[in-house]
Parts: C-alpha cells; structure tokens; sequence
C-alpha cells in the first residue's frame, strides 16, 4: 500500500513529504534524519486515511 508522508522535524522544524509503503501497520520511507543530524524527534502524519471513505 503507497502512502503519503508528512515528516517534521522537532528539532529543526523542517518538513518533508515523502512517499513510503505502509505494511502490516508499519511505515517504511526510507528517510534516514534530518539535515540537522536528528534522528529521533520527528512528527511523523500519514495523508490521505479518508480516501475511500464515503458517507451516503
Ligand atoms: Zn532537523
């Protein structure tokens, strides 16, 4: 399943978009750290959850 990622970092503020594959509950993005060297504090929104939700 292809997602979209929303990463921010905490430390720094800087924000990424990345795609990433989520599996069995996991996501994988392959986004290592920040430009800051942070490795840890991140923000981590996952776009789209409503797609496919309708309400009649
Ligand atoms: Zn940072």
């Amino acid at each position: 399943m292809r997602i979209k990622i929303k990463i921010r970092c905490k430390q720094c503020g800087e924000r990424f978009t990345l795609r990433g594959k989520k599996d069995r509950g996991r996501i994988e993005t392959g986004f290592k750290q920040c430009l800051c060297d942070n490795r840890d504090q991140f923000e981590i929104e996952e776009e789209g959850m409503a797609t496919g939700i309708q309400l009649n």
